[in-house]
């Protein structure tokens, strides 16, 4: 046992003091504890409950059977990145060229990285719209760079604000990154928001890193993609993905949009660090682009129903939540129970065994509140909001 010890003293050393920088996920310990219960409802996972369509699951299985398993082009299909360019302009108003601004990505995750890898220097400050995504500041700190919190709280219905962007700008500042529509908040920006900060990016010549990937879960009016104003595509990184909008999590193919500079310089990463995303997934997704629009809608539907369902229930049992405008996320805050968000989440999980996530493990503005993912069915949403009620009741 000693010399085991040492071994792994020793090897502890070679760790680099950025991969020693990231913190621990905050919600791990709650996924650890979850796996060890029985007739838990699980409220924490940021994934649809839907099966891929089967027509896009089919054409990743044609791939493979008929032998085209090999590496893609850097950038990935031809054909799928002309269906991306297409569905952009159409869908979103946003304008890209399929030849020298679409880099087909390992999922966003690999995006978000290829991103702030391609624009960010050491040193530099990136503010990242909080509460985020786990994954933004791990990114930044990877790159060298100092990732800046910047409050998007719920009396701002979890917007970014022109106030307090103007407060977090030093001259240190290169790049926004944000969500809209927001994990874990549902808040989404409309076209007078965006109208509202891209003054201030323009002035500051600030970069923008927009992750849509909740795009297609919009419930009240309109996505709006920054990169659709004119005064922020060329200052723009659009990332967008398949894994929510058709339920393709497990396949891990997203796309990096940008001016074609920056586009080049991320290429020259993507290709040495990932070569190209799945080709199998690359077919699937072809055939997404193509055939999977009422398979989309249907779950978008299903989506919208279960959130006034639940939305409804919470506010009932006393825990006061915005209606999220995307997304499929819940943010309720538990302040009135006088616990931590930790302490809620621990023992909401082992009195009540339903699973949600502490709304601190995504940033110093989701303290105070619980990430509640409504991909469960409407019952077993039914059955979460009664046993939340009861352990309300209960303390
Ligand atoms: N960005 C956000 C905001 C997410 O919530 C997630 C996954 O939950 C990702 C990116 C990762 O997406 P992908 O599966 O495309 O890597």
């Amino acid at each position: 046992i000693v010399s085991e010890r040492r071994l792994s003293d020793t090897r502890k050393r070679y760790v680099s003091e950025r991969a020693e920088m990231i913190p621990p996920s905050g919600i791990r310990k709650f996924f650890d504890l979850l796996l060890t219960m029985n007739d838990v409802i699980s409220l924490g996972v940021g994934e649809p409950d839907f099966n891929t369509p089967w027509n896009v699951s089919v054409a990743g299985i044609d791939s493979v059977e008929r032998g085209a398993t090999a590496y893609t082009s850097n950038k990935g299909l031809e054909e799928l990145r002309d269906l991306i360019s297409s569905y952009l302009i159409s869908r979103y108003g946003t304008s890209y060229d399929p030849q020298n601004e679409i880099i087909i990505t390992g999922g966003v995750s690999e995006g978000l990285d290829l991103a702030v890898r391609t624009v960010v220097d050491p040193g530099d400050e990136v503010l990242v719209a909080d509460p985020c995504y786990v994954s933004y500041s791990p990114c930044v700190t990877l790159a060298g760079g100092i990732p800046i919190t910047l409050p998007c709280p719920a009396e701002d219905e979890f917007r970014i604000t022109p106030d307090t962007l103007m407060e977090k700008i030093t001259r240190k500042t290169k790049l926004l990154m944000m969500n809209f529509p927001n994990n874990p908040t549902g808040g989404v920006m409309k076209q007078g928001d965006l109208e509202a900060i891209a003054d201030i990016l323009v002035d500051h010549d600030l970069l923008l890193l927009s992750d849509e990937i909740y795009s297609e879960l919009t419930y009240e009016g309109r996505h709006v993609s920054p990169a659709s104003i004119d005064s922020l595509w060329e200052r723009t990184i659009t990332l967008n993905g398949f894994s929510k909008a058709y339920s393709m999590t497990g396949w891990r193919v997203g796309y990096f949009c940008a001016p074609p500079e920056i586009t080049a310089a991320a290429l020259k990463i993507h290709q040495y660090v990932m070569l190209c995303a799945p080709t199998m997934s690359q077919y699937a997704a072809v055939e997404a682009l193509k055939h999977a629009e009422e398979a989309k809608d249907r779950m978008v539907a299903e989506f919208r129903m279960r959130r006034n369902l639940f939305v409804a229930g919470l506010n009932r049992i006393g825990l006061p939540c915005h209606l999220p405008k995307g997304a499929f996320y819940a943010f309720p805050s538990i302040e009135s129970t006088g616990l931590s968000d930790e302490d809620f989440a621990e023992r909401l999980l082992v009195e009540h065994q339903v699973a949600v996530a502490p709304g601190s493990a995504f940033g110093p503005s989701g303290i105070g509140h619980i990430r509640c993912a409504y991909a469960v069915s409407r019952e077993d949403l039914d059955e979460a909001v009664k046993r939340i009620g009861e352990f309300i009741d209960s303390l």
